[in-house]
């Protein structure tokens, strides 16, 4: 490198850090902070149903951290099968507000480890405040969140389009809504199991993934259903029966060559290597590991355990997908449409290229609020 060149980037760089408040003599205290929360009803284009329950709407709760004239955004999207509301998460962000606000935010490990000891029940608050504060961290260095954790955007790989269930008619219409992606997510677990995926057979030959949802109670029916997906060109299954059942799904594993990945099974990092010995893989998604840090540590504890790593989501906006998208370029599979599954999504940020994932080139989780309208 020449010199001017070097002085060029030198100048550059510490222009950077001026902006960026870093100073000559170190990292100062953090400034005054403002932690504030709001909830948003997101509307689903179509009613979700799944092996559970059924719904129209969701209520979710969206984190907005302020330092510095900088802004970090996180959202949080409880779910009754963990007991959660938003309500609730609404209070637990509460209790934790002095503390965030008096915490250093570069300081996130520690910082992160002080609020799970506060609310250690309340995952998708935790969720919400993990990545407001990296978001935080990323915008204030100028610089997307997969870049600071060393990731190739490029190895982001492309998100399955979840089909709930339906009337066969209505089954068959969605797939078709659903042409731009490549691979689909079928959700299971019903009586009716064979002539929702012979609807969506009528119309495609796509490569398949299905979800139980813990829909099947006894192992031989589920082993039935499984053979019979297999010849239906279905390359894994989610949780085929409840989440207790461990030792029937290692009955299951047994007998069938399609992957069987674990969901509500799973929850944090603690819980994977008890599930090693019945399942083939896992589905991480935030709200349940409490965030981002905690889902990086459950990829290389899976890893280890040479399982095989979904990031899924529940139905959340573009802010939590875009946050779960930041580190997809170490999963296997990606389901992460939430927000495409929501008409009045507040955010932007990450983008979908026939079902490849496109982080977006801005700093933090590259989310941005739309006008409201
Ligand atoms: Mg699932």
């Amino acid at each position: 490198m020449d010199i001017s060149r070097r002085k060029l980037l030198g100048t550059s760089v510490l222009a950077g850090m001026a902006c960026s408040g870093v100073t000559a003599a170190g990292w100062g205290a953090p400034g005054a902070a403002r932690l504030s929360t709001s909830r948003k009803r997101l509307l689903l284009r179509h009613t979700w149903t799944i092996a559970r329950n059924s719904s129209d709407f969701k209520e979710n709760v969206f984190v907005r951290l302020e330092r510095d004239g900088v802004v970090g955004w996180g959202e949080a999207a409880p779910n009754v099968r963990y007991q959660q509301s938003a309500d609730e998460t609404l209070a637990a962000l509460a209790r934790v507000r002095s503390l965030i606000e008096a915490g250093d935010w570069f300081q996130y490990v520690s910082l992160r480890q002080q609020w799970e000891r506060a609310i250690p029940e309340e995952s998708c608050a935790c969720a919400a405040l993990d990545m407001a504060v990296l978001d935080w961290v990323g915008r204030k260095l100028n610089v997307p969140l997969y870049r600071l954790l060393g990731l190739d955007a490029a190895q982001a790989p492309v998100t399955t389009f979840s089909i709930g269930l339906d009337t066969p008619e209505m089954i068959k219409q969605k797939v078709k809504e659903a042409g731009d992606f490549p691979v689909l997510k079928i959700k299971v677990g019903t009586a009716n199991d064979e002539q929702i995926v012979g609807a969506v057979r009528e119309v495609t030959d796509k490569p398949l993934r299905v979800d139980a949802n813990e829909g099947w109670h006894d192992k031989e029916q589920a082993l039935e259903k499984i053979r019979w997906l297999q010849r239906m060109g279905v390359e894994l299954i989610e949780q085929p029966l409840p989440a207790a059942r461990l030792e029937e799904t290692a009955w299951l594993r047994e007998r069938v060559e399609m992957p069987i990945l674990a969901d509500e099974a799973v929850t944090r990092a603690a819980d994977i290597p008890r599930l090693a010995t019945a399942y083939d893989g896992i589905n991480i998604k935030l709200m349940k590991a409490g965030g981002l840090q905690e889902a990086l540590r459950m990829i290389h504890i899976a890893r280890a355990l040479g399982l095989k790593i979904m990031l899924g989501c529940m139905i959340e906006s573009s802010v939590a997908i875009s946050a779960a998208a930041q580190i997809s370029p170490l999963v296997d599979y990606a389901d992460l449409d939430g927000n495409l599954l929501v008409s009045n999504d507040p955010f932007a940020g990450v983008t979908v290229d026939r079902g490849r994932l496109i982080l977006p080139d801005r700093a933090g989780l590259g989310v941005s609020e739309r006008a409201a309208g």
